[in-house]
């Protein structure tokens, strides 16, 4: 147990060193004059679906809110409003995958502990929906719905366009809705 976890620890201390070495200069320059990321981007947790990987981007460029089955709850949205609002960043995709866990665990009774909150909102997002990959296009449309009505009448966020995409484990190809 003791090796399992030091030798896990030296992965990410590896990783990390090699890490630094990339981009010094932007992670130095958005370190000391501020992020001014162009788009945020909802998307699942699940270790496949990675936004700076699959868009080509950089530090300082997305800001990132990853949640199994991308689903919203306050802290999300909050977590929105707050690059909207502050950070000025009007793009706001939403993006799905498929083969996700979470709408599968959904489409299959839903799971249990704190899984449920997760796959309960999935489920009210799907409706009678059986189809994975139809489910998971119907739970981001369904967030971005969500969105736009929570950012409604709240000129303090300034205009936002919110969008919804679904990005495609096998191929990488992000299919916007
Ligand atoms: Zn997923």
């Amino acid at each position: 147990m003791t090796e399992d976890r030091s030798e896990i620890r030296s992965r990410l201390c590896g990783g990390n060193e090699r890490f630094r070495l990339l981009d010094p200069a932007r992670r130095i320059d958005t370190a000391r004059n501020g992020q001014h990321p162009w788009a945020i981007v909802v998307c699942c947790s699940d270790s496949r679906v990675i936004p700076e990987k699959i868009f080509s981007a950089e530090i300082g460029d997305l800001f990132v809110i990853r949640v199994a089955g991308n689903v919203l709850d306050n802290h999300q949205i909050g977590s929105i409003e707050y690059a909207a609002g502050h950070l000025h960043c009007a793009h706001i995709l939403i993006l799905g995958h498929t083969g996700c866990g979470a709408v599968s665990a959904a489409l299959g009774g839903g799971g249990e502990g704190f899984i449920k909150y997760i796959t309960d909102d999935i489920l009210d997002a799907v409706g009678e929906e059986r189809e994975p990959d139809r489910a998971c296009r119907l739970n981001a449309l369904h967030a971005a719905e969500r969105l736009r009505r929570e950012f409604a009448g709240h000129p303090e966020i300034g205009e936002v366009q919110i969008e919804a995409a679904v990005y495609v484990l096998e191929s990488g190809e992000v299919v916007w809705l």
